[in-house]
């Protein structure tokens, strides 16, 4: 078996083991992040038939994912990297989720450019839990604004988003973001990363976004 696709069902196991033990019924789908990454390496993870998939530039996507999902078609890519408005023509093109909404201009941009190709795609709000300067994302204040207006210019809005500050217990930033999530009615979460996607799982995200735990560490 190939290491990544090995890499992957630990993880999945480790979740498992730990929401049982909580009698926690639902587990969170993993996103494979894959930036950086040739296509060499992702490979063993389709023909293992991995499903989720994430990358952070719109290009490097382009590039890698357009002839795949040709022949792949159940695959789902997941746009989890800041976007640009300039970028979201071909974002809708290679993308079926955009996890890094957190503008009104770029909501309306992706109205826009999806209309034209007749897509529909699937959008978390990404939330900047924890108010921090150099992160994007709105505030869990300015939530109920952006939802109302994503919903009136037809977005298909299906959660929230978020990344907690770096190097501190993010329990209570998850616990939070499951509220707001809630309170909202949403179906979806998209929280937890290589470092925390056990306590991610454990506060109910229903996507952990997991890169380094299975390709390795990035250049
Ligand atoms: C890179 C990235 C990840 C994956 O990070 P790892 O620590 O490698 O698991 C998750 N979410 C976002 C938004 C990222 O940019």
């Amino acid at each position: 078996m190939h290491n990544t696709v090995k890499n992957l069902l630990d993880i999945d196991n480790n979740i498992q083991i730990s929401l049982d033990r909580l009698n926690i019924k639902s587990s969170p789908k993993i996103i494979a992040v894959s930036k950086t990454f040739s296509i060499d390496k992702i490979l063993p993870l389709i023909e293992h038939g991995h499903i989720d998939f994430g990358e952070n530039k719109v290009q490097e996507a382009s590039e890698k994912w357009t002839n795949i999902k040709k022949n792949n078609n159940h695959i789902k890519l997941h746009m989890i990297g800041k976007l640009q408005t300039n970028k979201v023509k071909n974002a809708v093109r290679i993308f079926d989720y955009i996890h890094s909404v957190d503008s009104a201009k770029l909501a309306k941009k992706i109205v826009d450019e999806q209309n034209k190709i007749n897509k529909k795609m699937k959008v978390f709000l990404q939330i900047n839990i924890g108010e921090e300067d150099q992160k994007s994302g709105i505030k869990g204040a300015e939530t109920n604004q952006l939802v109302s207006y994503c919903k009136e210019i037809g977005l298909d809005l299906i959660g929230l988003m978020c990344i907690p500050p770096a190097n501190v217990d993010p329990t209570k930033y998850f616990e939070e973001m499951n509220k707001l999530n809630k309170s909202f009615g949403f179906s979806e979460l998209s929280m937890g990363m290589s470092s925390d996607y056990l306590i991610a799982a454990k506060h109910f995200a229903t996507y952990v976004r997991v890169g380094s735990s299975i390709f390795g560490n990035r250049n």
